[in-house]
C-alpha cells in the first residue's frame, strides 16, 4: 500500500473512532439523565406510598389512599394577649432538665428550635402520671400537646398493630405544638408512666409574646441610633428583617480598629469592652450591654474602625451588613425615603370596569356529564377541605361558572367563619386578570355558594403531575403570572400565603390565576403577624419558628413553587410534616443537576431564611423578580395585557368543558342545617 492510502485509512478510523467516543458519550448522558428521571420517579412513589405520620420509621400497611394534592394546615385558636411565662413555669432540677434538654437535642424537629424556645420549652413542661392500660394519645384524634417520657414504657400502635416501644426520653406528638394535626397513632402506657408535657396554646402563646417583645425591643434600641433616625417604623421594621443573630464568645473580636467596617451591631446579651490603641498599647474606653450598639458609622460611608470591640463574657448580638443594609434602605436618600412610593411604581395594572353582577341564582343550571361512567349527573371540578366545585352554566347559555359549595356546619365546627368571610370579601374587591373573578355569592340553611369564573384548564398541579416535571418556559410563564397577581395583593397590603400548584389554575389561554383566598389576609405595612397557616411544603422558616410573619412569606413560597414547577416535587418534603418542617429550618436547597443557573440563582434568592433578605421584599420591592435574568425572556407588558402567547396552552386540551379535570361521583349526602348566623354578611 502507498504511503498516502495508508494515511487516509489511518484518518478515517480515526475519524469512525471519535464518532463512536461522541455517540457513546451521548448514550452515557442519557443514561445518566432517565437514571436520575427513575431516582425521581420512585422518590415520588415512595412519598406517595407513605402516608403522614408522626412516628418515624413507619410507613402504613393499610389500605393506602392516593393523596391527591397536599392539604393546607392551620392553627385557629386565638393567642392570648396577656399569659406570662411566670403563671405557667415549673420548677425542673438538674437531672430533670439534662434529660428534657437531651431528648430535645435527639429530636428532628425540635432540635431545630432556638435556644431560646429551647429554654422556654424546658420551663413549661408539666408533668402528668399515667396508670398502665391508659391511653395518652387516640389515633385519629386532635393533638393539642407534645409529650417526652420522663419514666415508664409505652407502646405505640397503629390500626391496631403494635408499632414501637417508647420510653424515657423519647418525644412523642411534637407536630402538636404547631397545630391540631390529626393523631397517626395511638399510645398507651404499658407500666406506670410520667410524662413532661406541653400544650399548643402555651406553647405558642407564650412564644408569640415573646417574639413580639422582642421585636418591640429591638425596634427601640434602633431608635436610639442617630443614623437611622430619618427612618420611620416600617422601614425600622425592615431592618429588623434583615438582621441576623450572632453570637461570640469570651474574648471574640467583634470589630477591629483600623480595617474597614462593613457592618452594625446592637448587643442583645452579655458586654462588649471598647478599646483603642494608644501608643502601643490597648486603652478601655468604655464598657457597652444590652440595647447598646456600635459600628453604625459603617453603614453610610466607607470608613476604617476607630475602636476596637471584645466579648467580655459570652455575647449575643443582632448584626447587619452594610451590603444588606443598602439592599434595604437607599442610603442616598435616607430622609426622602419613602416606602409607599415604590409600592405604587410598581403595580400598573389596568383595572377593569366592574364585572357584571346581575347574575342571579335561579339562572344558573349544572352542566352534566355528557359520556362516560357518570354521564347524566352534574360535573364536580373539584373537592376541597369544605365542599365541592360545580361546573355550572346561565339558562341561556354561553357562558360557563364554577360555583363552590361549602357547607356553613363544617365551617363553624372547623372554626374558620373569619376565613369564610375574608375571602369572600377579599374576592369580591379584587379584579385582576391573575386572580380568579367571584361573580356572585349567594347562601341558604345549609350552604354558601361562591360562583367563580371558570379557570377550563384545570390545576396547575395536574398538569405537573401529568408531564412530571416543566420546561423552563412553562415555569417561567407560571411565576410570571403569580409575580403580577403578588404585585396586585401587596399593593392592597393582601398577603396570599397559601401558594402551591394546586391553588393555581390555568383559563383556556393558558394563563395562570391564583385561587382559594381561606388565608389570604390583609396587613398593615410594618406589621406582624403570628398564625400558623399554609400548607407544610411551602411554609416560611419564621411561620414554623413563631417569629410573626408578614408579605415576606410570599416570596418564599415563590421559590419553593419555581422549584417545584422545574424539579416536579418541592425542596423540602418528606411524609412526616415535622421532616418538612425540620428540613425548613435547615434550609438546605439540594438542586436537581439538570437546573438551569438562573432557576439557582433566583431560587435562592427567594428562600432566604431572612424574610429581610428575600428577593421581592428588599428597597426595589418586586421590581427586583421582574428584573432578574430568569425572567429574561419575558415581555411583562404583554402579560399583564393578556396579549403574550402562553407556552402553557399546550397543556390545555381541547373537548367538552370539563375535560382538563378529574372526574367525581355525585354527592347525594346534604349537609346540616346551620342557623348560628355567623354567615349574616355573605
Ligand atoms: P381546600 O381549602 O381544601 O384547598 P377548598 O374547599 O377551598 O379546598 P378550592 O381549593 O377553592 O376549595 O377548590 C377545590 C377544587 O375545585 C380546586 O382544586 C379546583 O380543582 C376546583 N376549582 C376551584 N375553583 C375553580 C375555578 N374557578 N374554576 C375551575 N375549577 C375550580
Ligand atoms: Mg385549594
Amino acid at each position: 500500500m502507498k504511503c498516502t492510502d495508508m494515511e487516509k485509512q489511518l484518518e478515517d478510523l480515526k475519524q469512525q473512532l471519535e464518532k463512536q467516543c461522541f455517540i457513546n458519550k451521548e448514550l452515557q448522558r442519557q443514561n445518566k439523565d432517565l437514571e436520575i428521571r427513575l431516582q425521581e420517579k420512585e422518590r415520588l412513589l415512595q412519598q406517595l406510598q407513605s402516608q403522614d405520620s408522626e412516628f418515624p420509621g413507619h410507613s402504613g400497611n393499610e389500605v393506602q389512599e392516593f393523596r391527591k394534592s397536599r392539604a393546607a394546615v392551620i392553627a385557629p385558636e386565638p393567642i392570648a394577649e396577656t399569659l406570662e411565662i411566670s403563671s405557667t413555669r415549673v420548677k425542673k432540677n438538674a437531672t430533670e432538665t439534662s434529660l428534657i434538654v437531651k431528648a430535645i437535642q435527639k429530636n428532628d424537629f425540635l432540635k431545630r428550635l432556638d435556644d431560646e424556645q429551647t429554654t422556654m420549652m424546658v420551663e413549661l413542661l408539666v408533668l402528668f402520671k399515667f396508670k398502665p392500660g391508659e391511653e395518652v394519645i387516640k389515633e385519629g384524634s386532635e393533638g393539642d400537646s407534645m409529650y417526652i417520657v420522663a419514666a415508664g414504657e409505652l407502646q405505640v400502635t397503629q390500626a391496631g398493630q403494635d408499632l414501637r416501644t417508647l420510653t424515657t426520653g423519647d418525644v412523642f406528638g411534637e407536630l402538636a405544638i404547631l397545630y391540631n394535626c390529626k393523631r397517626t397513632a395511638t399510645v398507651k402506657a404499658k407500666s406506670s408512666v410520667r410524662l413532661w408535657c406541653m400544650e399548643r396554646q402555651t406553647y405558642r402563646t407564650i412564644i408569640t409574646n415573646k417574639s413580639k417583645k422582642k421585636r418591640e425591643q429591638i425596634l427601640g434600641f434602633l431608635k436610639t441610633a442617630r443614623t437611622l433616625k430619618d427612618l420611620n417604623d416600617v422601614q425600622l421594621s425592615k431592618i429588623i428583617d434583615s438582621m441576623e443573630e450572632v453570637k461570640y464568645q469570651d474574648k471574640a473580636v467583634i470589630v477591629r480598629e483600623g480595617t474597614e467596617g462593613n457592618a452594625f451591631y446592637i448587643i442583645l446579651k452579655g458586654e462588649v469592652l471598647v478599646t483603642k490603641n494608644v501608643s502601643g498599647h490597648q486603652k478601655q474606653i468604655r464598657r457597652m450591654g444590652k440595647g447598646e450598639h456600635f459600628g453604625e458609622q459603617a453603614l453610610i460611608r466607607e470608613m476604617l474602625r476607630t475602636a476596637t470591640c471584645t466579648a467580655d463574657g459570652p455575647v449575643t448580638c443582632f448584626s447587619i451588613d452594610k451590603e444588606v443594609f443598602e439592599e434595604t434602605i437607599p442610603i442616598e436618600q435616607l430622609e426622602l425615603f419613602d416606602d409607599s412610593k415604590v409600592m405604587q411604581q410598581d403595580a400598573e395594572v389596568p383595572e377593569k370596569s366592574s364585572p357584571s353582577s346581575t347574575l342571579r341564582f335561579k339562572d344558573l343550571v349544572p352542566v352534566m356529564y355528557q359520556e362516560g361512567r357518570y354521564q347524566g349527573d352534574p360535573v364536580t371540578l373539584g373537592v376541597g377541605g369544605f365542599g365541592r366545585v360545580q361546573l355550572m352554566t346561565t339558562l341561556n347559555y354561553g357562558k360557563y361558572y364554577a360555583m363552590k359549595q361549602v357547607s356553613k356546619k363544617q365551617i363553624v365546627v372547623k372554626r374558620q367563619e373569619e376565613h369564610m368571610l375574608f375571602e369572600k370579601k377579599i374576592l369580591k374587591a379584587i379584579q385582576c386578570d391573575f386572580i380568579v373573578r367571584l361573580h356572585a355569592t349567594f347562601k341558604d340553611t345549609r350552604y354558601i355558594y361562591m360562583v367563580m369564573e371558570f379557570c377550563g384548564g384545570g390545576e396547575v398541579w395536574t398538569k405537573l403531575k401529568e408531564v412530571g416535571r416543566f420546561d423552563e418556559p412553562i415555569a417561567v410563564f407560571c411565576t410570571a403570572c403569580v409575580v403580577e397577581a403578588y404585585v396586585y395583593l401587596h399593593k392592597k397590603n393582601i398577603m396570599y400565603r397559601d401558594l402551591k400548584p394546586e391553588n393555581l389554575m390555568l383559563d383556556m389561554k393558558g394563563y395562570a390565576k391564583l385561587v382559594d383566598f381561606g388565608f389570604a389576609k390583609e396587613l398593615n405595612r410594618g406589621d406582624k403577624t403570628y398564625s400558623f397557616v399554609g400548607t407544610p411544603e411551602y411554609m416560611a422558616p419564621e411561620i414554623i419558628k413563631n417569629q410573626g410573619h408578614d408579605f415576606a412569606v410570599d416570596f418564599w413560597s415563590l421559590g419553593i413553587l419555581i422549584f417545584e414547577l422545574l424539579a416536579g416535587s418541592p425542596p423540602f418534603s418528606s411524609s412526616e410534616p415535622q421532616k418538612i418542617y425540620a428540613k425548613i429550618l435547615d434550609g438546605v436547597l439540594k438542586y436537581p443537576p439538570y437546573l438551569g443557573e438562573a432557576a439557582k440563582s433566583i431560587i435562592s434568592k427567594l428562600c432566604r431564611p431572612r424574610p429581610g433578605q428575600r428577593l421581592g421584599n428588599t428597597k426595589n420591592g418586586i421590581k427586583d423578580i421582574r428584573n432578574h435574568r430568569w425572567f429574561s425572556s419575558m415581555n411583562w407588558h404583554k402579560l399583564r395585557v393578556g396579549q403574550l402567547e402562553a407556552p402553557t396552552v399546550r397543556l390545555v386540551r381541547k373537548g367538552p368543558a370539563y375535560i382538563n379535570f378529574d372526574r367525581f361521583a355525585q354527592d347525594q349526602t346534604k349537609a346540616e342545617e346551620e342557623f348560628s348566623g355567623w354567615d349574616k354578611d355573605f
